[in-house]
């Protein structure tokens, strides 16, 4: 509950509605002082001036706002300025940032010791919340990041059939492992990279990458390499190349092939793990895999993952079975609380304000659009959404990449002028919290016509009419 918080009351005190449209409309921010000389300075010491690339604004352009401090949906950067922040940590905040029982249960714990090397009660407690919510997950090992979850799991995969080939899906993102960056999305597809320097021919030559929500090449995958594929890796829904949902009957497709040729599925729900339902995707189409991985939200914004699935399989874990797999930091026991507090104050009331406050957003992005005259695919994943500027629905990433992602850069910055924060890349989804309310989507309600307008207004060279 916002109750009582006083950083809350603080930050969300001395402006009305009315006051707030109004300095939003007519003062859109040009500059950012403090973000700019951060940015620089930034710069001059790690690279690119970001610790992850999609931060950098690169396909955009501008200047990063580096964030002072985030309440509720609101995020303050160093010049002051606040926005409403539509990418919610690329996922993890669903209850809006600074929740007071998620900040309390962090408190709580850290005068207690930070770290062990050591197990603790709490990790017992997440991994059962874990399986308590997803019923295939029979057992469940913490680690520190999506990459790890997913690199362990793929190693796991291999390890427990014998086998060496990987299938993943074009436009898929499933953290930097070397063997899944082939043709990833995310950041990958943000700067328009076919695959990374840095990997060997050998890491990638075991990894199949097969368009998105086309069953037939995946058959075709099976039957062109009989016994050898270990493992299927697909997000549950994709989230990474735009918002791309599965479409009907594909997961199902997926588990029935990896079935029938003796390969594991591996469900990455990093992204809608505990999202998009309090049983993430699986608690939308109920379409069981063999691992799964689990990131963002089940950490409540502090670094850690999990993997877990079939008890067969993960008993074959170091250190019961062969499969080596280690963490100094894993089940750190403050991440274990932000994430504990999350899973637990994530009730149906919350869910339902995600769900909601999604489709609000979803249409107002679209009736903005029809009513400048832009082609545009408003999707969803649940309550994860996107807006593709193309003509037809996008299906895969072929699709995704022949929309017209010029004019974002354009509809971005408008939006980000009017105090509105939406991911700064084309390819990513659009992350609701919660903790939105009606002063919030009036004012992306109010800086929405300037964005559809700005999108409309741009041209393919970059410049705008
Ligand atoms: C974010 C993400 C990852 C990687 O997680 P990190 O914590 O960034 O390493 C993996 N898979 C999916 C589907 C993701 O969205």
């Amino acid at each position: 509950m916002w109750g009582g918080s006083p950083h809350y009351t603080l930050s969300s005190t001395g402006s009305g509605r009315a006051a707030t449209l109004e300095a939003v409309s007519s003062h859109p921010r040009a500059t950012v002082p403090v973000s700019a000389k951060l940015f620089d300075r930034a710069s001059a010491i790690i690279p690119g001036g970001v610790n992850s690339p999609v931060r950098a604004f690169q396909s955009v352009g501008g200047t990063p706002r580096f964030i002072a401090s985030a309440c509720g949906y609101t995020l303050t950067d160093a010049d002051g300025n606040d926005y409403v922040d539509l990418v919610s940590s690329w996922g993890p905040m669903i209850l809006g940032h600074a929740y007071p029982e998620v900040v309390e249960a962090v408190r709580r714990v850290a005068v207690d010791g930070l770290s062990f090397g050591a197990p603790t009660e709490a990790e017992i407690e997440l991994a059962e919340a874990i399986a308590a919510r997803v019923e295939p997950v029979e057992l469940v090992r913490l680690v520190n990041s999506g990459t790890e979850a997913t690199m362990s799991s793929v190693r796991l995969a291999r390890g427990f059939t014998g086998r060496s080939k990987v299938v993943k899906f074009s436009g898929c993102y499933h953290g930097h492992v070397d063997a899944l960056l082939a043709d990833a999305g995310s950041g990958v597809a943000t700067l328009g990279l076919p695959t990374s320097p840095g990997v060997t021919g050998a890491q990638a030559a075991d990894t199949l990458v097969l368009p998105y929500n086309d069953l037939d090449a995946v058959a075709a995958a099976f039957a062109a390499y009989p016994g050898e594929i270990a493992c299927v890796i697909t997000e549950a829904a994709a989230g990474n190349m735009g918002t791309v949902a599965p479409l009907p009957g594909y997961n199902a497709g997926l588990r029935r092939l990896t079935e029938e040729f003796g390969a594991l599925l591996i469900m990455d729900e990093v992204m809608t793990g505990f999202r998009v339902s309090a049983s993430g995707w699986y608690g939308i189409d109920g379409v069981a895999g063999d691992l799964y991985t689990f990131g963002k939200v089940m950490s409540g914004g502090l670094p850690a993952a999990a993997f877990g699935g079939r008890a067969d399989i993960m008993n074959r874990l170091a250190p019961i079975g062969p499969v080596y797999q280690a963490g100094t930091l894993s089940g750190n026991p403050v991440a274990v609380a932000a994430g504990l507090a999350t899973l637990r104050n994530a009730d149906p009331q919350v869910y339902a304000a995600l769900d909601r406050h999604a489709e609000r957003l979803g249409a107002l992005i679209g009736g903005a659009l029809t009513e400048a005259g832009v082609a545009h695919q408003v999707q969803f994943a649940g309550n994860m959404v996107s807006v593709f500027f193309a003509e037809s629905p996008v299906t895969d990433y072929v699709g995704a990449k022949a929309s017209q992602t010029w004019r974002f850069p354009a509809f971005f910055h408008a939006l980000l002028e009017r105090g509105i924060y939406p991911p700064p890349s084309a390819f990513e989804t659009w992350f609701v919290s919660a903790a939105l309310d009606e002063d919030a989507f009036d004012r992306i309600a109010a800086a929405l016509p300037a964005a559809a307008a700005a999108a409309a207004a741009a041209t393919p060279e970059g410049t705008t009419a």
